[in-house]
């Protein structure tokens, strides 16, 4: 192993400074990925930035991933807010804040997780980050071909390991309750769930505390009792309009 990465390891230097070590003439994929994984991946407090409530709000208005109008939601019920994070999280640069700001809250509650489990797709790329900052391995778990939450992919959870699962957005608590018992079935204590977005308001029945930056409140309405079409507001399917790119 050539002699700075030594140092820089020693140094508990980032990943990502440590790549930028790596010369030309040396193989990436030989040095990187031969290094153990706790050396690569070196506990490291938050950073300093933080993302307020309000300019989290502006930033997910402002990228469209947060919508208010009135909506017919993918389950057929109309709603005056539309959230698809995606578009927010596909900016690292606001990414990383945002996760800043969860890793800060979650540092200073006491709590010291293990490994980070985003659940598949929208908490993967959140628990990405999350565990990124947190010094920590993120996994993720997945459905699979039944239905049933489940780790697939080789990753395994050690029986009293602890964990944050991370989420994008909270809808109504059912399914971080779900992976939380998957997890919990495999001897994991469950810290807690870190989210963007908790769509109930504040108001997830869970059974550990709720880390959420943005708690919305959020109105659906059955399509034959909607307000919002009684006042003769033009219902929009997000992902319908060609200029937005919803899916
Ligand atoms: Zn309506």
């Amino acid at each position: 192993m050539p002699r700075a990465w030594l140092e820089a390891i020693r140094r508990q230097m980032p990943a990502v400074e440590l790549l930028r070590q790596v010369q030309p003439d040396e193989s990436f994929e030989e040095n990187f990925f031969s290094l153990p994984l706790n050396t690569i991946v070196s506990r490291s407090t938050a950073t300093q930035t933080t993302f307020t409530s309000e300019a989290l709000e502006q930033q997910l208005l402002q990228e469209d991933a947060l919508l208010r109008g009135h909506f017919r939601l993918s389950s057929g019920l109309h709603s005056d807010t539309y959230v698809q994070c995606a578009r927010f999280l596909r900016r690292p640069d606001l990414a990383a804040p945002a996760a800043a700001e969860l890793a800060r809250q979650i540092q200073q509650a006491g709590l010291q997780p293990d490994v980070v489990v985003g659940p598949a797709m929208g908490g993967v790329v959140i628990g990405y980050e999350l565990a990124r900052q947190l010094g920590v391995p993120g996994i993720f778990t997945e459905r699979d071909d039944s239905g049933q939450m489940t780790l697939r992919r080789g990753f395994t959870i050690e029986p009293g390991q602890t964990i944050i699962i991370a989420e994008d957005v909270v809808t109504t608590g059912k399914s971080t309750n779900e992976v939380a018992r998957v997890l919990e079935g495999l001897g994991a204590k469950v810290l807690a769930v870190a989210s963007l977005i908790d769509r109930t308001g504040g108001n997830a029945a869970l059974n550990f505390p709720n880390f959420a930056l943005l708690p919305v409140t959020a109105a659906t309405y059955a399509p034959d009792d909607c307000p919002l079409c009684r006042a003769g507001i033009p219902v929009v399917k997000p992902g319908s309009r060609p200029d937005k790119a919803f899916s």
